[in-house]
């Protein structure tokens, strides 16, 4: 129990943005520096998460001289791998994220990615911050390394206060027109209303406390309750991959609670639950030793908040973004099954009940919802027959192809960030099933609006 009595998990939180803004480079920053110092002071990296602890945000905040009294033992960053996208991350409706980074940069602005990301941001209700990252490369700039940010800018010189203005109020006009108040963070009276705006270098750091100061006095200020530690395990699966000498793995990030070697689980999979139970619960090793390819920790116990490597039978059709459920000793299995499905009926309840429609297919279940949320828009209204997650096979193919005498428009695939097979693509080709592959949801949208208005030219 940490001071003041409150009983605090770590502050979960993931990184969004266009490709190439500096997510990546960002967590580096974070984790690099310490490192560098020799104040690793048990930053660990994580399954699809690296763990910053308490003490080593404190060092990192510390001339910002706030009152930066850490409640939370940590804050956990996810960073998933492959696709890098929110979408991964669902959970019971709800985001698994207790907070976002949205990563902007400063000399592009708001790109499709961006706004993309944005609109995810909103439809989970989750609590975000823009780092406006890049600000080094405005021109002229000096390096203050790893300096609050009101402190570098004071080093400038009047040409990069006055570009780096220039700049900010037009970002700031582009959220207004996605319909977003913004404001740079320390003249924001209105928290909540109006989203903070931290200027950043991933490269030199500058902004850098700023950014992690404010993820933690947010967390720690609005949501004491979603961050009270409770017993009941909460579990979300992110990936699920296939490991040389561990069969199907998934990655899970655990919320809540404590998972064991041996508990019987239960997974919402493409085929109807998976019961099985955990062999190996596997983190990598620390920091120092990353350099250890392909070994894990093993653990008999873990508490949350982590990511972890679960290995156990039977998970090759197990569907990522969906709740893992632990089965107690008074648990009814059948009711966990259920409950362990609910994920999937909620989004297959959108399909369209007509049997009219295009064919979708996505990494994961949280991109399935958010596809098929967004081509049910007014403005998009494109009608969904049938769905799939994970690479596109023939039977997709065949089942995408009983359109073809129905409404031949239809006998289309939206595929959203994953392969289509060799044999699939051939037989698409054969059969004439169109194929429409995107990483951007409304890319997906623009390629069929192009082909259908080529249809009825
Ligand atoms: P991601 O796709 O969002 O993960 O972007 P990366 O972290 O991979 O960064 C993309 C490129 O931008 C890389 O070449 C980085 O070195 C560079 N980059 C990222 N952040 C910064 C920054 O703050 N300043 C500068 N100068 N370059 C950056
Ligand atoms: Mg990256």
């Amino acid at each position: 129990i940490k001071e003041g009595g409150e009983n605090l998990r770590s502050i979960i939180c993931c990184i969004m943005g266009h490709v190439d803004s500096g997510k990546t480079k960002l967590l580096d920053c974070i984790r690099g520096t310490n490192v560098q110092e020799g104040e690793a002071g048990g930053i660990t990296q994580q399954i699809g998460a690296t763990y910053f602890p308490a003490k080593n945000i404190r060092e990192r905040t510390r001339e910002l001289k706030a009152d930066a009294k850490l409640k939370v033992p940590g804050l956990l960053v996810i960073d998933t791998p492959g696709h890098e996208s929110f979408t991964n991350l669902r959970s019971r409706g709800s985001s698994l994220c207790d907070l976002a980074i949205l990563v902007v940069d400063i000399k592009h602005g708001l790109e499709p990615q961006t706004i993309e990301s944005l609109n995810l941001l909103r439809m989970r209700n989750t609590e975000f911050i823009i780092a406006l990252n890049k600000v080094d490369r405005l021109y002229g700039w000096k390096t203050c390394k790893n300096a609050p940010i009101v402190k570098a800018m004071k080093q400038q010189n009047k040409d990069v206060t006055n570009e780096f203005n220039i700049r900010l109020t037009d970002i700031i006009t582009q959220f207004k027109e996605q319909g977003l108040n913004t404001e740079i963070y320390y003249k924001n009276k209105e928290m909540g209303e109006t989203f903070s705006i931290v200027p950043t270098s991933a490269k030199s750091g500058e902004g850098v406390p700023d950014l992690l100061l404010w993820l933690v006095q947010w967390a720690q200020k609005t949501m004491v309750e979603k961050l009270t530690y409770v017993d009941e395990v909460q579990c979300t699966v992110l990936e699920v991959k296939v490991i040389e000498g561990h069969g199907t793995t998934i990655d899970v990030v655990l919320v809540n609670g404590e998972l064991h070697e041996g508990d019987q689980i239960v997974v919402c999979g493409l085929q109807g639950p998976i019961v099985t139970t955990i062999r190996a619960l596997l983190t990598p090793h620390p920091m120092k030793e990353l350099r250890v390819k392909g070994t894990y920790l093993h653990h008999k116990e873990i508490k949350a908040a982590q990511g972890i490597k679960i290995t156990a039978q039977g998970l090759e059709h197990a569907i990522a973004g969906t709740s893992l459920h632990v089965v107690g000793p008074d648990d009814d299995i059948e009711a966990m099954k259920e409950s362990a499905m609910e994920d999937m009926e909620s989004v297959l309840s959108r399909i369209d009940k007509s049997g009219e429609g295009v064919y979708v297919q996505t990494s994961t279940l949280g991109s399935l919802e958010a596809l098929l949320e967004f081509l049910k828009t007014p403005a998009v209204n494109i009608p969904v027959s049938g769905i799939g997650i994970g690479p596109v096979h023939k039977k997709d193919i065949m089942k995408a192809g009983v359109m073809l005498e129905k409404k031949k428009e239809y006998a289309t695939i939206l595929a959203f960030d994953v392969k289509v097979t060799t044999e699939a693509r051939e037989l698409a080709d054969e059969m004439g099933v169109k194929i429409f592959c995107a990483d951007i949801i409304y890319q997906l949208f623009n390629q069929f609006q192009v082909y259908i208005e080529n249809i009825k030219e």
